[in-house]
């Protein structure tokens, strides 16, 4: 047996829940669409024409993972954190150059997510046409919950998307409301990579993000697909 002799123990594969099942879904990587809300898009001063407009993307590592109902310290660096609700997509099939048509069978399933935002950072790097890592690849900044296996959703394009904070709603939409559909983004986004089972895609946020403080607890559900809760504790 050729076993490879790391310098030290690599870290751990991420991976996660999935609904029904004991087996974990393996992680590849992180990718999140930013602006697919017109409401959104406006509330952040930077209207989307779908004419001339092709979806942006941004990714996360997959250590900027945490699991639906952790606490998270209030991170470093920041004095602006907010909340983004979010429908993910988890991709259980490869696909480059795929065609909308094409796209929805690469679909494994879906989770309810939070895109965690250091919004006073991205507001800088947005200003400085600076590069966003710093703002959204946050440590513990890619919430999740279970996955839940497309079977019986099919691929989704309704559907109400919620977001309370200490228990008041912050967030509601409808994943109607999306600027790019779905088979859109997993085939645009196949443009440039190459996909792959384990990859996660973030579809962005609607209207109403806003800042959290230690000890505020999210609360968010999405029609079909489930819920994610996330409490925000003491700075380090
Ligand atoms: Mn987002």
């Amino acid at each position: 047996m050729n076993t490879i002799n790391y310098l030290w123990t690599p870290p751990a594969t991420a991976s996660l829940p999935v609904r029904g099942t004991s087996a974990r879904y393996p992680v590849k990587r992180i990718f999140l669409v930013g602006r697919n809300y017109h409401a959104h898009a406006l509330e952040m001063g930077a209207p989307v024409d779908k004419a001339s407009a092709r979806p942006m993307y941004f990714t996360k590592s997959n250590s900027a993972l945490v699991e639906s109902g952790a606490t998270v310290p209030y991170p470093p660096a920041t004095a602006d954190y907010h909340y983004e609700m979010e429908l993910v997509v988890a991709l259980g099939a490869p696909g480059f150059r795929v065609a909308p048509d094409a796209a929805g069978a690469m679909i494994y399933g879906y989770a309810c997510g939070l895109d965690m935002t250091r919004r006073d950072l991205q507001a800088a790097a947005r200003a400085k046409g600076h590069p966003w890592d710093v703002a959204k690849n946050v440590e513990q900044s890619a919430v999740i919950s279970e996955i839940v296996p497309a079977n019986e959703l099919g691929v989704l394009s309704s559907g109400a998307i919620t977001l309370a904070l200490n228990g008041e709603t912050r967030q509601s939409a409808d994943l109607s409301d999306l600027i790019w559909s779905l088979p859109e983004l997993i085939a645009d986004l196949s443009t440039y990579y190459h996909l792959a089972p384990g990859d996660l895609i973030y579809t962005g946020t609607p209207e109403g993000v806003g800042e959290v403080r230690p000890g505020d607890r999210l609360h968010g559900r999405i029609a079909g697909v489930g819920e994610i809760e996330l409490t925000i504790g003491a700075p380090e």
